[in-house]
């Protein structure tokens, strides 16, 4: 959705301006005495956690939820001059979530100031992970992590307390967990949830993925959902669901040729999805994503290369042209 539909959507209370000046909009769900804060949009190219806030915005606009108990503090997008453009940095090509110890963006600095203010008992941050990333080899679609707040990454009772609360929510969903994965633990001190663990303000981070045929990340947007309802509700008596998460692993390619013929050689071929956003134009092109001998990678999707044979010379990161079969690639699009 584009920024300036996303403003008119909704009457949205105005706390401050990006360093190009676009509006950084909040709102307040109920009037309980439960604080929770929630943003997206921290990297302007991770979008489906918008869409989370937004539909829960509309379930409680039409009372389809109940939130009787909380206040939930929302920031849809709070890197806008990155999400006009698509692009992960905010308008100064700063990464927010490199700033949570220099607060030398505007941001990063309204964020704070903005939790702050609002004592919450629990934040959730809300974004998007790569495709690359899977457990059990196959894509996770949603991955959680409850940051550490120092190198050691130390189990302290505030942070146990809150796996058990992402533990007890999980189980009470009652779906099957296959996809799910835990986020790497390892300590960015200038990462927004860190730093936030460090002050002893309790926080989630939500990574949303793809699935098989699901690039538009529908299905983790959903458990997203999900997800965040059951959290608020969930008590913290111990469970080890959280820990029985896999953590998530890079390294799975999305469409893989087998032993094509290139150069004489007997290699394989793997092509993935980029999205871009240009001026008011989205689009998506394949680019060459990896070449050589893949076997040892997991893959979404594997087409047998063997009766295919290239002659020129492909690149990495280019867009793809080529004839893969009865798949035609011209200029990363598919044409025949
Ligand atoms: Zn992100």
């Amino acid at each position: 959705m584009p920024y300036n539909e996303l403003l008119a959507a909704f009457n949205w209370e105005i706390i401050g301006y990006s360093s190009e000046e676009r509006p950084i909009l909040n709102t307040t769900l109920g009037s309980g005495s439960r604080s929770i804060c929630m943003w997206a949009g921290m990297h302007g190219n991770e979008t489906t956690g918008v869409f989370m806030l937004l539909s829960l915005i509309d379930l409680y606009a039409r009372k389809k939820i109940d939130l009787t108990a909380f206040s939930i503090h929302i920031i849809p997008v709070i890197n806008p001059d990155a999400y006009v453009r698509f692009t992960r940095r905010n308008g100064l090509s700063i990464d927010l979530n490199r700033d949570f110890r220099a607060f030398q963006t505007i941001e990063s600095a309204k964020l704070v100031g903005w939790i702050k203010m609002n004592s919450p008992e629990l934040c959730f941050n809300l974004h998007d992970q790569r495709s690359i990333f899977h457990v059990n080899d196959e894509p996770a679609y949603t991955s959680f992590l409850v940051p550490s707040s120092d190198e050691t990454r130390a189990l302290t009772p505030s942070r146990r307390a809150l796996m058990n609360r992402v533990g007890n929510a999980l189980s009470s969903l009652q779906v099957p967990l296959d996809g799910i994965g835990r986020y790497s633990d390892e300590f960015y001190p200038t990462a927004v949830g860190d730093y936030l663990m460090a002050q002893g303000i309790p926080n989630v981070l939500f990574e949303s993925g793809v699935s098989v045929d699901d690039f538009d990340r529908m299905k983790a947007r959903l458990f997203g959902l999900n997800a965040m309802f059951a959290l608020l509700h969930a008590d913290d008596e111990p469970s080890a669901v959280y820990d029985s998460l896999p953590q998530i692993k890079e390294g799975l390619l999305e469409w893989v040729f087998t032993g094509v013929l290139y150069a004489r050689m007997r290699v394989d071929i793997a092509v993935k999805r980029v999205y871009y956003v240009n001026g008011h134009a989205q689009g998506m092109y394949y680019m060459v994503d990896e070449l050589g001998d893949l076997a040892s990678r997991p893959r979404m999707k594997e087409t047998d290369g063997v009766a295919m044979a290239l002659s020129a010379p492909l690149i990495i990161g280019q867009p793809i042209t080529a004839v893969l079969g009865s798949v035609v690639f011209e200029n990363g699009l598919i044409v025949g």
